[in-house]
């Protein structure tokens, strides 16, 4: 244990809350960095979940964008499993109530699997590099000049740092505003459930994800992502229901993407039970300080509005693990390193959030189809509903192209010409 300084030594015990894709990615990159350093710091990841066997799972639609792959194999030294992956997406369809448009994009794959498997093989692969992983969970911590201690269901943990990799676990953030000046990020609700089409058929989607901006005013936004042998389907919103899944899955346009779904469940699968989630839309607050950082979703440092959750949770922990390896965990080398690493995504927020607004703004007042009509002859428009819908690039790139002269000029001309169907 080291009793003074906040930097790595050989000795020093590394304590991570949470074995999701950020913990286990944050896990492996330390354990890489320091290796490099000639130190063998004691790492130990607290998971409360079984992924093994499919006990327990995170929630999540389990598409993984770009650059994951390069990011695990080059920044993790693991190969991406892509013998899991179930569906290559091929694109994405962008419905609004009377219009649609098909938007792909030239290269980036992104990759639909189950995400209890991903998760499952994350936390293997930390069990094969010899990092331990202790399944409990965290439930107390006092943090002191000196030392944190993590408090579990079983066996406490002393370390020199803690990683809060816990997501938008609400015990786990709790646990961190009694001790720190840590408040969570806000979040909105997500509905998701999956569907198997009757019989032997298989998905219709052909890879393609549809994506819906109705004009419902309490869903953000909805989607039916093909998988494998069903479909998943998602709605977020500030506070997302049942009866409003179900409206969302009887809307026509809704139907008219949908496999002939077997509501009876006769043969007992899951289908049409829904679960629910949440995804952060905001920054959270005094995220790190001396001896402690929060990473992906604890953090809010994800895209705002929309998309990636994953491969940034997996960024964010390499970058937290990167400060920590190279400058230490005090407050001043998290505020220096953590947080200016993550400019890309902290700078990009207002402008996701300007979109969030906007978006729903023009989906309420029924803009987004006069929009989607200009998409059709305005390819820059159509990049920016793709990247937007993709998440492949950052919503000022997309602010920058959808205010285009021409891009604007195309919207007007459809608003005034009206919807030719
Ligand atoms: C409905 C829905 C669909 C989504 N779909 C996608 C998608 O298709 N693609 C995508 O990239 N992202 C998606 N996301 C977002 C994505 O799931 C998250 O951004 C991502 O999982 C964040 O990773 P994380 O490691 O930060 O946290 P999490 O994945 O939430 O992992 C946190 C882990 O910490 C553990 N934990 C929490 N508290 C404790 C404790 N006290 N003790 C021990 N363990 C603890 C939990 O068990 C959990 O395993 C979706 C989210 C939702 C809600």
């Amino acid at each position: 244990m080291n009793t003074s300084s906040k930097i790595l030594t050989p000795d020093s015990r590394v304590v991570i809350i949470g074995g999701g894709p950020g913990g286990s990615a944050c896990a492996l990159a330390l354990q890489r960095k320091a290796d490099r350093l000639g130190l063998k710091p004691q790492i130990t990841i607290i998971e409360g979940k079984q992924f093994l066997d499919e006990k327990h799972y995170n929630q999540c639609v389990g598409v993984l964008s770009p650059p994951l792959p390069e990011l695990l194999e080059d920044e993790l030294g693991i190969s991406f499993p892509y013998d899991l992956c179930q569906v290559e997406i091929q694109g994405y369809v962008l419905h609004s109530s009377a219009n649609q448009i098909t938007l792909e994009g030239d290269d980036d794959t992104s990759y639909a699997m189950r995400r209890v498997q991903f998760d499952e093989f994350m936390l293997e692969q930390v069990k094969k590099n010899g990092i331990e992983v202790f399944p409990a969970r965290a439930v107390d911590l006092e943090i002191h000049e000196d030392r944190v201690i993590v408090y579990t269901e079983s066996l406490p943990f002393e370390a020199d740092v803690v990683v809060g990799a816990f997501g938008l676990d609400e015990g786990s953030a709790s646990m961190f505003s009694r001790h720190t000046d840590y408040h969570p990020p806000e979040a909105m609700d997500s509905l998701v459930t999956k569907c198997h089409p009757n019989g032997d058929e298989e998905s219709n989607l052909k890879g393609y994800i549809h994506a819906f901006l109705l004009s419902n005013p309490r869903i953000e936004f909805g989607a039916v992502t093909p998988k494998c042998s069903h479909c998943t389907i998602n709605i977020a919103g500030n506070s997302v229901d049942t009866p409003l899944m179900d409206r969302f899955i009887d809307h026509p346009s809704v139907q008219g993407v949908l496999p002939e779904v077997d509501r009876e469940q006769p043969n007992g699968t899951n289908d049409l039970i829904y679960f629910k989630g949440r995804f952060p839309r905001s920054l959270a607050k005094h995220y790190y300080g001396d001896r402690y950082v929060m990473i992906g979703d604890a953090a809010g440092l994800v895209r705002a509005f929309k998309g990636k959750g994953v491969t940034t949770a997996v960024m964010t922990g390499i970058r937290a693990a990167e400060t920590i390896s190279d400058y230490g965990f005090s407050k001043q080398a998290f505020h220096e390193q953590y947080r200016t690493a993550n400019q890309d995504i902290i700078q990009d927020m207002p402008y996701g959030r300007a979109m969030r607004l906007l978006t729903i703004i023009v989906s309420r007042i029924g803009l987004i189809n006069p929009v989607l009509r200009a998409a059709q002859t305005t390819p820059d428009l159509q990049d920016a509903l793709f990247d937007a819908v993709s998440a492949h690039a950052l919503y000022r790139e997309v602010f920058v192209k959808s205010l285009h002269p021409k891009t604007v000029g195309a919207i007007l001309r459809a608003m005034v010409s009206g919807n030719p169907h």
